[in-house]
């Protein structure tokens, strides 16, 4: 199973995925934790992105690319991927697509986490203010709000017209939401 938790900065999708980890074992595949890792072990990868990461842009498609291909094959077997913050771009679902194409295997589900973006933004806020993570400030989440609306939700229609598209409300409580995942996923199967 390959589903990808598709929504916003903020919208829920890594709440959702450790859920998803929890319940049904799969491997929850997040490039913002992956390379938010990159940058506290101090590696070259994390060198070269903590700035963008910090700014709230989004890092190459080669680097996130290489990050995913990398974990599949480390991961051989799992039960399911849940990709989380992936893909951000065309060019990155292309690639996405690619690398399964290679694994003999495709994007099973699409799940979009619906919410409003003044929700968002006091979501963000609070999360902010718990938590203190940079990237979540008022200026830098518009920035990666922007960027959302600019190069991920394009991608909306192209899995709307594969017919593999479930939107779930992602302002209802967590369990309402894992719940719609929950149906989502097994009219996939
Ligand atoms: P996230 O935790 O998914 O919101 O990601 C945090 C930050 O990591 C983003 O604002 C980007 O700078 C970077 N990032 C994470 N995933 C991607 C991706 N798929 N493509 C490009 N940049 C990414």
């Amino acid at each position: 199973m390959n589903l990808i938790l598709f929504g916003p900065p903020a919208a829920g999708k890594g709440t959702q995925a450790k859920k998803l980890v929890a319940e049904r074992g799969y491997i929850q595949l997040s490039t913002g934790d992956m390379l938010r890792a990159a940058v506290a072990s101090g590696s070259e990868l994390g060198n070269k992105v903590k700035s963008i990461l910090e700014s709230g842009a989004l890092v190459s498609d080669e680097i996130v690319i290489a990050l995913i291909d990398d974990q599949l094959d480390t991961n051989k077997g799992a039960a399911g991927f849940i990709y989380d913050g992936f893909p951000r771009t065309v060019g990155q679902a292309q690639a996405l697509d690619k690398l399964l194409e290679s694994r003999g295997e495709k994007v099973d589900t699409v799940i979009r986490l619906v919410v409003d973006e003044a929700a968002l933004l006091a979501r963000v806020t609070k999360r902010f203010e718990e938590q203190g993570r940079k990237d979540d400030n008022p200026e830098t989440f518009s920035v990666r709000l922007e960027k959302y609306n600019a190069d991920t939700a394009p991608l909306v229609p192209i899995y709307a017209e594969r017919g593999i598209l479930h939107e779930v409300d992602g302002m209802a409580s967590i369990d309402e939401v894992s719940g719609g995942i929950d149906a989502a996923l097994k009219e996939a199967v």
